[in-house]
């Protein structure tokens, strides 16, 4: 099973440390209710073995390398146990070895990302809806001095773990089970992240003001979701699908979600990136068995999804609470 003790003492000597007024109860009452697949994912977990590790490379990649190859018997055996916990969406992850190729290639958005932010050396950050963790080991990478993901999907947080124990149980980040809605509001991070999360959240303003009080004053907010063209006054609210999610509430125009950051209190609000999603950053591989991009798209027409939407364009934008 997955232990939360080792995060509790590590925060409890920390500037977290409040955050045990509310934590470990809400992860007890977690616990009796979670997935029913959980217990099954939790001990894949489990049957991962503990690898020495020569090096970690945190920096340009999320990568282990073992201390000497592993024989491929063995190296078989971890795919497997890796498999039983499809479908991989965010990574890549090469671990002893194994090249766990996700759905997306989320190193291509950290690219786009890093460049801009203020260094995350010695900081304390916040991933909202850090999915499997990609980007929350790369800010580890990049000298933060803790990093805490919350994301309430349960097969995120065991790949999660499972990552973890194979880059040689590195604790300097730590998953919680949590949506943002649920989390008692800190103000302390310096940096809280929300990428691809917006979009997701039927009140999206509740959302910004929710990233706002976990920053600490002066903190930076990186908000990174789809946008649509147009000005201050447009957003796209896709009838019953976008790009065949169900759960796609609101998709603003750059303008307009500069706006509902500064109506929201935020300062310095900038948009510093916005691309389109290709088909070579999001596109199937043998580590997911569901559809990709290229099955969302029109495809006699690849700048429409299949509802004849705008296809994906996504933003990425600084603020400072
Ligand atoms: N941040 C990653 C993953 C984005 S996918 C990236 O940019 O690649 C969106 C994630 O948000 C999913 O993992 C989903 O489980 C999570 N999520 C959904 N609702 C959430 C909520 N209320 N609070 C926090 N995370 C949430």
């Amino acid at each position: 099973m997955i232990d939360f003790r080792p995060f509790y003492q590590q925060i409890a000597v920390s500037e977290l440390s409040s955050w045990l007024e509310t934590l470990p109860s809400q992860l007890a009452q977690w616990q009796k209710q979670t997935h029913g697949e959980y217990a099954k994912w939790a001990k894949i977990v489990d049957f991962l073995p503990h690898l020495e590790t020569a090096r970690i490379d945190l920096k340009t990649a999320v990568k282990s390398e073992p201390v000497s190859p592993l024989s491929q018997g063995e190296q078989q055996r971890i795919i497997y146990h890796l498999k039983q916990l499809m479908p991989w969406r965010k990574g890549p992850y090469h671990l002893h070895g194994i090249h766990v190729d996700c759905e997306w290639r989320s190193d291509f958005k950290w690219e786009r990302v890093l460049p801009h932010l203020a260094p995350l050396q010695d900081r304390l950050i916040l991933d909202v809806g850090c999915g499997s963790g990609y980007h929350m080991w790369r800010m580890v990478g990049e000298g933060a001095k803790m990093v805490v993901g919350i994301d309430p999907t349960e097969l995120f947080l065991c790949q999660f773990e499972a990552v973890r124990k194979l880059l040689n149980n590195d604790r300097r980040a730590n998953l919680i089970p949590l949506g943002i809605e649920e989390m008692q509001p800190l103000g302390i991070f310096d940096t809280v992240f929300s990428m691809g999360v917006l979009y997701h959240r039927k009140s999206p303003l509740d959302h910004l003001s929710q990233l706002k009080n976990q920053l600490r004053k002066g903190g930076e907010l990186v908000l990174e979701t789809l946008v649509t063209d147009g000005d201050e006054h447009h957003v796209l609210v896709p009838a019953e699908r976008y790009a065949k999610m169900k759960n796609v509430y609101f998709i603003p125009s750059v303008p307009c979600l500069i706006n509902w950051l500064e109506k929201s209190g935020f300062s310095n609000v900038r948009c510093v990136d916005v691309e389109v999603t290709s088909l070579e950053e999001q596109r199937k591989t043998e580590w997911l068995e569901n559809e990709s991009l290229i099955d969302f798209l029109d495809p006699n027409d690849h700048s429409k999804t299949i509802e004849g939407y705008p296809a994906p364009k996504r933003a990425v934008i600084l603020a400072n609470k």
